[in-house]
């Protein structure tokens, strides 16, 4: 959830508001004294106005308001009275000397490390912008309160950015979304940094933003419903078991869906996890014990699981994720965590530090998030200049990023785990689509060399060098990735076509005919429906087309009936028909006609008629391993169609497996009896933990097929199922598929 805006009630006035939201919080404080910070800055801020017209002290009381949201009852007097004096040196002549009088040396601090440096000369605004960074970690590194007021400031600001001009608002927006949110995300204040990533998407991308508004709230009554369907069982099983937990639905934020978008490339209708549930327990062991609960419920999708407990992020976030199939089959993410935890996810560093005992976060909190504090606190002896000081930053903050020089020493930000061929890619298509290695830091590495902070990367490029295959695993950006695919599809489709040309000039010379070049094919190129001759060729290539086929276009046999031709083809129409109803080979009828029982094919998917010696044409699907053999001919593949009786059906096996709890193979074969489909024949086999299940089930097509596969999925205990090759049905031809 995101901070609500806090709002004054009717009558109430501002330093009222304040003094009610304390107590409201349940915050134990020095009120005068925050009190008296608040009239001090009025006082100071008097006159001014904020861009929207507003008073301008309606800010830094914003501000105090949202460090009690956040913090609550956590929430002390030097932070409250920071936030609302945070502007006051920046923006009037009050000196922070008057602070520290006034209110104390802890304040002086905290003011003082909020407010930009002012009265130097720099040299340029990234310079300046480096400096303040700089300054606001150092004080940070003494007092952790400096950048929850600075986080607050920033968010009040981002919540009222509307009335600025465009250009500045791109740049604030900017700023929050490279800095601010990494820093809040950095030290684990998830609650700042959602609402600041969200607001930066608003004012960076709007129509993004709006059109995610939209649709999230389009979907919100449907995904209450499913919530609290999810919900229901599992609230029950977890009473069961003795575990109180509270178990919610749970919205993603904006800017974590459209990251996920840009990364995967997938539009908005395509990412199924908008929305996920989140369990909270009292202990650590009940967050296992649900876990169980929850994958016993529902079926728990492979590789989604990660146990974030055992290995906490580098910000000390604790959880279990898991990834389960919901009702109607959609996908949802759990998260699982104690209270603590949750607390820790929500609010980070600030968690942790208790301000009441005062000073400066202790040596083990500042070791815990990642030593960032200790490295600030170097910068103040080394004299760098601006720009090493933001890379510091960046580095800093961005741990899933690593970030590497040119030799030019520019720098360049690519995903944690990227190699030199992700770089390469980077620069220029061409760069990477020729790289054979890399130099880095002057030495030569492979090209599976996974990048690391620092380094600074020369790609070394060959002109005949081009990708492979196995690039696609070494990669980590969706660039470098599209555009291997992209290469590797190209370069098939130059081999199919060189391989279709082969087999035909084979074929022609075969019946004494002149080979043809590409331009005579034209004719029969269009006859087949090709738009261009080399997509034929490549048809042939690949096997989806034969070559006997397109030189029967080219020189149809002269008298069609009669068995004088010695082509396979020929000799087979006169073979008698046998059980191939359903399907029809190029444009020959009469042919005998089998379903290769390796892989069952059904009415759907893609299948080949491969000719056999004697037994006519058995049909394996396209992907069917027993067609790759080598012995094969490419002239005894056959282009096959599907042409379907209603009431013909097709036999596929179904190996399920499942935890055995008592009449889970009953279940099984009453949902697939209630999807409307016949069990053939059924085998199974159970101990006291397992099950597993053979089914053959009589199918119409490939949507039958699924369906049934749908219902045997949502049996309760159902972990996999599997669909069989070698069906060993007593045979009603016997036979093997072909003999060579
Ligand atoms: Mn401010």
């Amino acid at each position: 959830m995101p901070l609500e805006s806090a709002r004054s009630k009717p009558d109430e006035t501002l330093r009222g508001r304040i003094e009610r939201e304390i107590s409201e919080a349940g915050a134990f404080v020095d009120l005068p004294l925050v009190l008296r910070a608040f009239d001090f800055s009025e006082t100071a801020h008097s006159g001014q106005r904020r861009k929207s017209g507003e008073s301008f002290m309606l800010h830094p009381a914003e501000v105090a308001s949202i460090m009690l949201e956040l913090l609550g009852p956590r929430a002390d007097s030097v932070l409250l009275a920071s936030a609302l004096l945070h502007d006051v040196c920046e923006d009037t002549d009050v000196t922070i000397k008057r602070i520290e009088s006034e209110f104390g040396a802890e304040v002086a601090a905290i003011v003082d490390g909020v407010t930009k440096i002012s009265g130097l000369e720099f040299e340029s605004p990234e310079a300046e912008q480096a400096e303040n960074f700089r300054k606001m970690l150092l004080s940070m590194a003494r007092d952790i309160r400096v950048i929850l007021v600075k986080l607050g400031d920033r968010l009040h600001n981002m919540r009222t950015l509307e009335p600025l001009r465009p250009d500045q608002r791109e740049r604030i927006a900017r700023e929050t979304r490279d800095v601010y949110a990494p820093l809040a995300h950095r030290l684990g204040i998830g609650k700042l940094k959602w609402e600041l990533e969200d607001l930066s998407l608003k004012w960076l991308d709007p129509q993004a933003y709006h059109t995610l508004a939209e649709q999230v709230s389009v979907t919100r009554a449907e995904r209450e419903r499913f919530i609290d369907e999810m919900k229901q069982p599992v609230l029950e099983r977890l009473r069961e078991a003795g575990i109180r937990a509270d178990v919610t639905g749970r919205a993603k934020h904006f800017f974590s869906i459209y990251r996920k978008m840009q990364v995967r490339g997938v539009r908005l209708e395509e990412m199924y996890d908008l929305f996920g549930v989140r369990v909270v327990t009292r202990t650590k062991a009940e967050c296992y014990q649900a876990l169980g609960i929850i994958h016993d419920l529902f079926v728990p999708v492979q590789d989604r699981f990660k146990d974030y407990i055992a290995l906490p992020k580098t910000n000390l976030y604790q959880s279990l994720h898991t990834t389960v199939i919901g009702p109607n089959r959609r996908m949802v993410e759990i998260q699982i965590r104690t209270r603590e935890m949750h607390m820790t996810a929500e609010l980070g560093i600030a968690a942790h530090y208790s301000y009441k005992e005062g000073g400066p976060p202790d040596r083990e909190l500042q070791e815990k998030f990642g030593g960032l504090f200790a490295s600030a606190a170097e910068w103040e002896s080394e004299a760098g200049d601006a720009q090493d000081f933001m890379d510091f930053l960046h580095l800093s903050l961005y741990q899933d990023e690593v970030f590497i020089f040119t030799p030019k020493r520019e720098l360049k930000r690519l995903p944690k785990g990227s190699t030199p061929i992700d770089f390469a890619y980077m620069i220029h298509s061409q760069v990477g689509g020729h790289c054979v290695g890399a130099r880095v830091n002057g030495r030569i590495v492979p090209l599976r060399y996974e990048l690391r902070n620092g380094d600074i990367v020369e790609i070394i490029t060959s002109s005949n060098a081009q990708p492979t295959k196995d690039w696609l695993g070494l990669v980590a950006t969706s660039k470098a990735r599209a555009k291997i695919r992209h290469h590797l599809n190209a370069r098939e489709q130059q081999d199919s076509i060189a391989l279709g040309r082969d087999m035909l000039q084979r074929e022609f010379r075969r019946h004494r005919q002149k080979v043809p070049a590409d331009k005579d094919l034209t004719d029969a190129a269009q006859a087949l429906g090709f738009d261009e001759t080399e997509l034929l060729l490549a048809a042939v290539g690949r096997g989806d087309i034969s070559a006997v086929h397109v030189f029967n276009k080219v020189h149809p046999p002269e008298v069609p009936k009669k068995p004088t031709s010695s082509s396979t083809v020929e000799r087979l129409k006169n073979l008698a028909f046998r059980d191939g109803g359903g399907l029809r080979i190029q444009d020959i009828d009469n042919l005998m006609i089998r379903i290769a029982q390796c892989c069952s094919p059904v009415p759907g998917e893609r299948v080949v008629g491969i000719v056999t010696r004697g037994r006519g044409v058995s049909v394996h699907r396209i992907d069917c391993p027993n067609t790759f053999d080598s012995t094969i001919q490419p002239e005894r593949r056959m282009a096959v169609q599907w042409d379907v009786d209603a009431d013909r059906t097709f036999l596929v096996k179904l190996v399920v497996y499942g935890r055995e709890r008592g009449g889970l193979l009953a279940d099984i074969a009453e949902a697939i009896t209630g999807s409307g489909t016949n069990i053939r024949r059924a085998e199974v086999d159970s101990d006291s933990t397992s099950a597993r299940g053979n089914f053959v089930v009589a199918v119409k097509n490939l949507g039958h097929l699924r369906r049934v596969i749908g219902a045997i999925r949502k049996v309760r205990g159902v972990t996999r199922i599997e669909r069989h090759h070698q069906i060993s049905e007593p045979r009603k031809q016997g036979g093997e598929e072909w003999d060579s």
